[in-house]
Formats: C-alpha cells, structure tokens, sequence
C-alpha cells in the first residue's frame, strides 16, 4: 500500500491558517473597556476622520462573548481587575488584549497603592501603545501592529505570557509591590 505524500497535506494546513489569518486581521470585533480619561482619544480614532473601519477594525461588541479584542483604556484600579480579569475570561480564543495609554502599561503616574502597575501583570498583553493619552495616529499604529501579530497566528494567551513590556515602560518598581 503506496504511503501518503503529508507534505501536501502540509502546504494545505499552512495556506489555510494564512488565510484565517488574513480573515481574521480585517474582522476585528473589539470589546473598550473605558475607565478614564484616555477614552477621550478612543472616541476620537473611531470617528470618521480617522476611520477605523478600513482597517476592520470599527465595531465594538459590548459582550466578550463575542469579541475578539479586548481594549484596555484607562487606569485600572485594584478595585476594578477582577472585573477587567472576568472579562477576558469570558472572551474566547483566539483573542488579543492592547494596552491603551501608559496607565495600562505601567500604571502611569498613579505610583500609588490603589492602582495596578500595569494591566499585564494580571492579563496577557499583546500590544502596548504608549502615551497621556496616546494620539489616534499611535492607535492606529498600535492597530497595524496588533494585525500584522494576528495574520501570523499569534497572541499572548497561546505563547503562555504576552508580549514583552518594551524596555521604555520598564519601572524600577515590581508589579506587586503596592498590592
Ligand atoms: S494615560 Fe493619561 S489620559 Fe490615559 S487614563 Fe492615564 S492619565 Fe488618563
């Protein structure tokens, strides 16, 4: 009995995750979750002027159940994570978490007890935009980074961690140190 060619079988599964990959970067359901001034700027990149819908980009689902990427936008109390930890739970895979503004990155200037250094040391995240508030043009950007990562079939809940906090929001303080 001849032995399957799997090499084709290969070539097939290959094309067929670039293609989901290509689906899934321009069908883009994003789940805001708003808590404070850096909304300003989130309400501005979705307006026309900047029309995120051309990146697929331009229509929020207010349930996780049905989002694909969750936006962070905002300080984060210690209050607020479990809220913010449900949430993502509730989310299912694939799925991608950004981190709007640098209080999501390292707490910002909150360098106080209430407030957590940095969404990443309680959710992965794969996508840090930096700023006070960041500028829609570092959205977008932020955007384009995030699709390129998802075309590639990649996001910090699979890789087991997140993407590393680039060395520009490394702070001298540990993530639990005001817990
Ligand atoms: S990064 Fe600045 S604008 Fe954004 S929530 Fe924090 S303090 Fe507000």
């Amino acid at each position: 009995m001849a032995v399957p060619d799997v090499s084709r079988l290969n070539w097939l599964t290959t094309r067929l995750d670039a293609a989901l990959g290509w689906a899934r970067k321009y069908s883009l359901f994003q789940y805001p979750f708003v808590t404070a001034c850096c909304g300003m700027e989130y309400m501005a990149t979705a307006t026309s002027h900047y029309d995120m819908d051309r990146f697929g980009a331009g229509f929020p689902r207010f349930s996780p159940r049905q989002a694909d990427v969750l936006f962070v936008v905002g300080t984060i109390s210690h209050k607020i994570a479990p809220v913010l930890q449900r949430v993502y739970d509730q989310m299912a895979e694939p799925k991608w978490v950004v981190a709007f503004g640098v209080c999501t990155c390292t707490g910002g200037f909150y360098d106080n007890y209430a407030t957590v250094m940095g969404i990443d040391t309680i959710i992965p995240v794969d996508i840090y935009i930096p700023g006070c508030p960041p500028r829609p043009e570092n959205v977008l950007d932020g955007l384009m980074k995030l699709q390129d990562k998802i075309a590639r079939g990649e996001y910090a809940a699979k890789d087991g961690g997140g993407a590393e906090r680039p060395a520009e929001f490394q702070i001298p303080h540990t993530p639990d140190s005001h817990l």
